[in-house]
């Protein structure tokens, strides 16, 4: 019985492209944001986001649009389901099963040699620019040693090779864990806009202070955006209140 395949939904050229960029954020440093879950079924990110981060000079399409466009023929085709839009008018793209069985499928698990290639040239660059720093405020003839120390810092930077986390990333693993049933849905550098998950009643929203780990509530996503900023923190983070004193 070799039957099945015809009820097989087709992939079009695009929709392999956008299904090949979700299943490879399951492999090695995730580029997509969201996914929490993994590449698994349920697993998701929002229409405007997705369409973003996979539009651009060869990505998938060269503009939003047209990556929203190839999401909702992959809808149509059983490869995501596409939610109707929320208070906000977002929209969460979430993975079926038939998604994240064929986004897995098209990548390998291959080694991230091209990532670790990438994460050592820019660790270099940084190096290189901190030595021509110093090298100049510390001698009369910097251009000298600036040769000396970048071909230092750029040999030292070579062996060591240690694979490098986005410095201007804060570390939330310290932070203590969120209410029940929520998860970051858009990750920022000094807070989180946090919400349940879709299929558990309607969806609630909440903003984390990652500096303090704090948690307030929020009307909706843009309501927690808000209560996010600078501005806004101090009147429900007593330790970012503290700091503005
Ligand atoms: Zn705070």
């Amino acid at each position: 019985m070799t039957t099945t395949t015809t009820t097989t939904p087709h992939l079009t050229a695009m929709g392999r492209k956008l299904m090949t960029a979700i299943g490879e954020n399951g492999q090695g440093a995730p580029t997509l944001s969201f996914f929490d879950g993994g590449i698994v079924e349920d697993s998701g990110s929002w229409m405007s986001v997705l369409s973003a981060e996979l539009s651009g000079e060869g990505s998938v399409a060269k503009t939003a649009t047209g990556v929203a466009n190839v999401l909702k023929k992959l809808d149509a085709d059983g490869f995501v389901a596409i939610d109707s839009p929320d208070e906000n008018g977002e929209q969460w793209v979430r993975l079926t099963k038939l998604g994240a069985d064929t986004a897995n499928q098209l990548v390998q698990p291959t080694p991230t040699d091209e990532q670790r290639a990438a994460a050592l040239a820019a660790e270099t660059v940084v190096i290189e620019k901190a030595t021509k720093r110093r090298g100049a405020a510390k001698t009369g003839n910097p251009k000298t040693d600036e040769k000396v120390n970048a071909a230092k810092a750029a040999k030292s930077a070579k062996s060591s090779a240690k694979p490098t986390a986005k410095t201007d990333e804060p570390d939330k693993s310290k932070l203590p864990a969120l209410p029940e049933g929520y998860v970051v849905r858009y990750p920022h550098k000094s807070y989180d806009l946090c919400s349940t998950l879709k299929g558990q009643g309607k969806i609630k929203w909440g903003t984390r202070c990652n500096a303090h780990g704090t948690f307030t509530e929020a009307e909706g996503g843009r309501d927690g955006d808000t209560k996010g900023t600078a501005a806004v923190r101090p009147t429900w983070c007593k330790g970012c209140a503290k700091d503005a004193k």
